[in-house]
């Protein structure tokens, strides 16, 4: 491979050097002093991030194993929980719910758009339900939840724990679990944390911690008490994941310098400069509320999204990621976590503005183009 490749995706993400040579050290015992040290320096580290007094937990999962734990460590079969579905991960979690036998209500919200907060007070007022589910960031169409609200609106039933997936926002948004009053939080490593795959974090509150002494779901290698309790003596309950908590450790460091501030400042920017520049090459942003962790770009009916991805990914070897399901073909996604520099973006807009031209020539012009690519340029201070 000799051109750079570029990955614009919401995760995996681009890794900066110090965390590759992070990764690139020698192996060590994970029931080692040294070891040890780390694993309860990240997991301190950790808590500043969610902003919790509880312990945060790294699983040797994606972070979809995180997904599961937070239901086989809360909640008892034929439990009665509503789903908040705005697209494939919300579809994700009322899969991972009925999988065990949930009594699973859901709340479908069109793609796009923040959850009516109406719709889920009546349903929140009107059942039993043992826990709401939610994600921050629904990635699959960059739609940011209004998560503070909700879990106002889920506090009123004092039973109801708030269960929320913040995988693509965690460490790029800010999200105080505990002053936000979140019960269960997910994160995981390929998104702002940007280290690789195979790492999630997840936290319970003390009501979720209560209701893991009586949760009848089956788990073992997601036993999470079984994990705290390992932790506490600064261990993990199996082999702990080492290069990748080194990794994370490293990223962690940085941050605690600068209070993961950077990340949020980068993500704010990109995507208010991402939004300017597509606007102006005549497409438009997809979301209603859109999240700045990501930016999906509708198309319109007559541009293929299909054809622009590959083009895109073998002419320009720039990855970025395309609409699933009912968007399959009309939208693009372009992530904005982990480390892209000002001018991969600008790359990354010019080269899909070139296949536009190319393909679509009454659509857009090369002048257009070049006026869209110097405000880009000026909004990012370049
Ligand atoms: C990436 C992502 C996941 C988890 O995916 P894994 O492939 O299991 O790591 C879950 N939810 C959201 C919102 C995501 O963006």
């Amino acid at each position: 491979m000799n051109l750079k490749h570029l990955l614009m995706t919401p995760g995996p993400v681009p890794l900066p050097d110090f965390v590759l040579n992070a990764l690139s050290e020698p192996m060590i015992h994970h029931r080692t002093p040294e070891f040890s040290n780390l694993l309860s320096n990240t997991l301190n580290h950790l808590k500043l991030v969610f902003k919790t007094k509880q312990p945060v937990m790294c699983v040797s999962s994606t972070g979809t194993g995180a997904m599961e734990a937070a239901i086989l460590n809360t909640l008892s079969p034929g439990d009665s929980v509503l789903v908040v579905v705005s697209g494939k991960f919300g579809e994700r979690w009322s899969k991972i719910c009925e999988t065990f036998g949930l009594n699973t209500q859901v709340i479908n919200v069109t793609w796009g758009e923040p959850v009516d907060l109406k719709s889920l007070e009546s349903l929140v007022n009107n059942n039993k339900f043992k826990a709401v589910f939610s994600q921050v960031c629904e990635t699959s169409t960059g739609t940011l939840q209004p998560i503070q609200e909700m879990s106002k609106i889920i506090k009123t039933n004092p039973e109801c724990l708030f269960i929320v997936d913040a995988i693509s926002a965690m460490g790029a948004i800010d999200i105080p679990m505990d002053e936000w009053n979140l019960d269960v939080v997910v994160a995981g490593s390929q998104k702002a944390f940007m280290i690789p795959t195979g790492l999630s974090m997840i936290a319970l509150s003390e009501k979720a911690w209560g209701r893991y002494e009586i949760s009848k779901l089956p788990k073992f290698y997601f036993d999470l008490k079984a994990e705290k309790l390992a932790n506490e003596k600064k261990q993990t309950a199996f082999s702990s994941s080492v290069s990748l908590i080194r990794a994370l450790n490293a990223v962690l460091e940085k941050w605690s310098l600068k209070d993961f501030k950077e990340q949020i400042v980068q993500c704010t920017l990109y995507s208010s400069a991402t939004q300017s520049a597509i606007l102006q090459l005549g497409l438009s942003v997809f979301s209603q509320s859109p999240s700045t962790t990501l930016t999906a770009i509708l198309l319109p009916e007559s541009i293929d999204g299909q054809k622009l991805r590959s083009h895109l990914e073998e002419k320009h070897k720039i990855t970025v990621m395309g609409g699933q399901d009912q968007l399959k073909g009309k939208i693009i996604r372009i992530g904005h976590l982990g480390y892209i520099t000002k001018e991969d973006l600008v790359v990354t807009i010019n080269n899909l503005g070139l296949p536009l031209i190319e393909l679509y020539p009454d659509f857009l012009n090369q002048s257009q183009l070049d006026q869209c690519v110097s405000e880009l340029k000026k909004n990012l201070d370049l």
